[in-house]
């Protein structure tokens, strides 16, 4: 399962997407190799969630090296489990990137065709979705949790890439990062509710607790990118659950407080 773990220097270790290479940089960070500590350890890169921000900061400069872009260019979303999609261009290089204020305000997905511009989300158990259109040269990060994937967030992105920059969505390539899974997510009948008036009952399975059910928010994300036209097999997912693997990944479900990984997808 974790097999698409890259190993590297100082003991830090990154997901790669098999599917990325040419002109497209998608990756997601693990929790190893910084410098924080406690719940934080030790790569975190929230600045919303208490940790020193000096650190964190530290910990994004470290992140912005390994992709080999300076974090003066990467753009940094609110996130507000909403479904708001934005177009951003170098005009909005560094925002959100040492300073929570000046991210990209109410959007949970960030959109460009420009090169060199890192589109970064931060995660801890929410699904991270990078996707790239090599043909059209865009790229896109969402970040997904239940409310974003009920309100079909991955298929309005897909939306913005196709009347915004032309792409057609059987060119579209998408990687689901490291995210609490089936086996993890329990979740009760508020979220359920929502959940099946959007998608087929495949996405879930039972609980022995009433009124619960264990809901995999990845296969509710795959029955959107079909309908959006994305091709089944263009869809990869790294297949990590960041619960069961809190030692290599943040899980807000499993630890309560706790830090944030990085999700990163840049045009070279
Ligand atoms: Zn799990």
């Amino acid at each position: 399962m974790l097999s698409t773990i890259v190993g590297e220097v100082n003991g830090r270790a990154w997901v790669h997407p098999q599917q990325a290479k040419g002109s497209v940089l998608a990756a997601f960070s693990c929790r190893v190799g910084g410098d924080s500590t406690g719940p934080f350890a030790s790569l975190n890169v929230g600045l919303h969630v208490g940790d020193d921000p000096l650190q964190v900061i530290r910990s994004r400069e470290q992140c912005a090296a390994y992709c080999g872009v300076p974090l003066e260019h990467f753009v940094f979303a609110e996130q507000v489990h909403g479904s708001a999609v934005a177009v951003v261009t170098h005009e909005h290089a560094g925002r959100g990137a040492r300073n929570l204020a000046t991210a990209i305000p109410g959007v949970d997905a960030l959109v460009t065709n420009q090169s060199g511009l890192a589109l970064a989300i931060l995660v801890a158990d929410c699904v991270p979705i990078l996707m790239w259109d090599e043909a059209r040269h865009v790229v896109a990060a969402i970040h997904s949790g239940w409310r974003g994937t009920v309100l079909h967030l991955a298929a309005k992105t897909v939306d913005v890439m196709k009347e915004q920059f032309g792409t057609h969505p059987s060119d579209v390539r998408v990687a689901l990062g490291p995210s609490i899974r089936r086996c993890c997510y329990e979740v009760d009948d508020a979220v359920l509710d929502k959940v099946k008036s959007e998608f087929s009952p495949l996405v879930v399975s039972p609980s022995a607790r009433p009124k619960h059910a264990y809901l995999s928010l990845v296969d509710c994300i795959r029955e959107d990118l079909d309908k959006s036209g994305v091709l089944p097999d263009h869809v990869e997912d790294v297949g990590i659950c960041t619960s069961c693997h809190h030692n290599l990944f943040f899980s807000y479900r499993k630890e309560g407080r706790t830090g944030r990984s990085l999700a990163v997808v840049c045009l070279k």
